[in-house]
């Protein structure tokens, strides 16, 4: 199966659906993972422009810990907005990527860029379907289906309550490995909100383990519409 992983910012996937996509990566599927903002306002201190490159090489050394291809859109931090140019280039990265699943963040997130991702993420991955609608780039032939959207869960899972589970257990440690490629914002959160990242994710992945009878997991929330439903569970 061909997945395709599209975070707001760089570390997102990390943080929310890593353990997923590395369940994935071992059963030997095809992972790829898009963010639309290089991470350039991660810093109090460091300028923008430099911030970007230290996150450019944080997420390159997070995503080949599970071989995963990396599809940067380059927007600034705080920029994504719900536009037709954004669609355009989101759906071709669907096209280019023909994903047998979607993963992006739930619609009610914390911050503007999470929830902008939301849903430029659901008009695209059905505008990838019909022929004349034109992607950006306009290099990649349209789906033949729309692809089965699922949401990941919300920053401290506020708001969100999983419909499906991923036990991560047997790679909590990869996913833990892939977030602490981060290390910028690793400082960064716990200077701006005391949030020390690593121990936040176990937290998580434990809380959400307790729900599903397992040690770590990760939730989701399909998104049930016409016509990417499918009866099959895409899940792992
Ligand atoms: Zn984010």
């Amino acid at each position: 199966m061909n997945i395709l992983a599209v975070g707001a910012n760089p570390d997102d996937i990390e943080f929310l659906c890593a353990g997923t996509l590395a369940v994935y990566a071992n059963r030997g599927d095809t992972v790829f993972i898009s963010y639309l903002t290089t991470g350039d306002k991660g810093s109090s201190d460091v300028p923008p422009e430099e911030m970007a490159a230290i996150r450019k090489e944080e997420a390159e050394s997070s995503a080949r810990i599970i071989g995963a291809t990396l599809l940067p859109l380059g927007i600034p931090d705080g920029e994504v907005e719900v536009s037709l140019s954004l669609r355009r280039r989101i759906v071709e990265i669907i096209r280019k990527t023909k994903p047998d699943v979607v993963i992006t963040h739930y619609k009610n997130d914390y911050m503007s860029d999470h929830n902008c991702t939301s849903r430029l993420v659901f008009d695209a991955a059905f505008w990838s379907m019909p022929k004349h609608f034109e992607g950006d780039p306009d290099s990649s032939p349209c789906l033949s289906l729309c692809p089965p959207l699922l949401y990941m869960d919300t920053l401290g899972g506020i708001g969100f309550q999983p419909q499906e589970y991923v036990d991560i257990t047997d790679v909590m440690d990869t996913k833990i490995e892939m977030l602490s490629q981060h290390k910028s914002q690793i400082g960064y959160m716990n200077d701006r909100d005391g949030l020390d990242c690593l121990d936040y994710a176990k937290t998580m992945a434990k809380f959400r383990g307790y729900q599903c009878g397992v040690a770590y997991a990760e939730g989701f929330v399909p998104q049930r519409v016409y016509p990417s439903l499918s009866p099959k569970r895409v899940l792992p």
